[in-house]
């Protein structure tokens, strides 16, 4: 049975791989046989996450990316091509939050959540899916957030991306299942990074996250691998165009 979680020697694509949960996430599939790209755009972080996965047995390279340039996402494409010869597994994980008030947004903010968050990940798909298609198979794991199913308090740019990102996940599960891609997401709660460390430090907040989730707390980048694991693997064979919620139970209760 422990073999339906095997990836030796599969090739898995993480984008914003160097830190948090696509870290996070890196190490895991690493742990279960995979070799890494990770896809940064901050390259010294990157190096030191490939450094690690190398110490686990895995081959790791690290392109750098912005997710917002179709070309650099080529590139990455190309990059993983020639070093690996194939693409089994992308996670759409790059991701940047920006709060204000909803009358307070700029457009530039607006445009930059959206191009990182939904278009990024359309394009990596995109570009990575091509490849797919080629070899009739291929998992696409897409992290949204569970503000894409609940709004959050100032946070309408966000909320509206990852609800993007949710209905990206349906559509590209549904038109690539005869291509025998799998397409699903992760929709995280509130997790310890560098994206929620002021909030996180934030009492009221911090108070906020205790009442509202039933587990009491936020949770640990490394408790999103095993769900990316299960998805990038056999595991999940029956699985596509659907979302996994690991919020401590945070959208169960009223
Ligand atoms: P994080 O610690 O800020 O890591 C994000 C990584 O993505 C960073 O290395 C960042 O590099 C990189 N990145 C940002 N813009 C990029 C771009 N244009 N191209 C390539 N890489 C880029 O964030 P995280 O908390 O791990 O979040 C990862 C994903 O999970 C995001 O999609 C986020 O929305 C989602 N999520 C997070 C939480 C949470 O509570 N943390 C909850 C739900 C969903 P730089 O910092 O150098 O820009």
């Amino acid at each position: 049975m422990k073999e339906i979680f095997d990836l030796t020697d599969q090739v898995a694509i993480v984008t914003g791989g160097a830190r948090g949960i696509g870290k996070a996430i890196a190490l895991g599939l690493a742990n279960f046989g995979a070799n890494i790209v990770i896809a940064d755009i901050s390259l010294r972080e990157a190096e030191q996450t490939a450094g690690e996965i190398e110490k686990l047995g895995r081959k790791a390279i690290v392109v750098k990316v912005d997710v917002t340039k179709k070309r650099e996402i080529d590139k990455m494409v190309r990059k993983t091509i020639q070093h690996f010869r194939k693409i089994d597994i992308l996670v759409n994980n790059a991701g940047i939050l920006k709060t204000a008030e909803p009358e307070n947004i700029s457009e530039a903010d607006w445009d930059k959540v959206m191009a990182i968050n939904l278009k990024g990940y359309f394009l990596c798909a995109q570009a990575v899916g091509r490849e797919m298609i080629k070899r009739k198979q291929g998992k696409i794991i897409n992290i949204a957030s569970i503000a894409g199913e609940i709004a959050f308090a100032q946070a309408a740019a966000y909320n509206s991306s990852k609800g993007g990102v949710i209905l990206l996940t349906e559509s590209l599960g549904c038109d690539w299942a005869k291509h025998n891609i799998r397409v699903n997401a992760i929709a995280p709660g509130v997790i310890e990074t560098a994206m929620t460390k002021d909030f996180l430090a934030n009492k009221k907040f911090l108070e906020m996250v205790k009442v509202k989730v039933p587990l009491s707390r936020a949770g640990k980048p490394e408790e999103i691998a095993g769900a990316a694991i299960f998805l990038a693997s056999k595991a999940s064979s029956y699985m596509t165009g659907n979302v996994i919620n690991i919020d401590g139970g945070w959208t169960t209760i009223l």
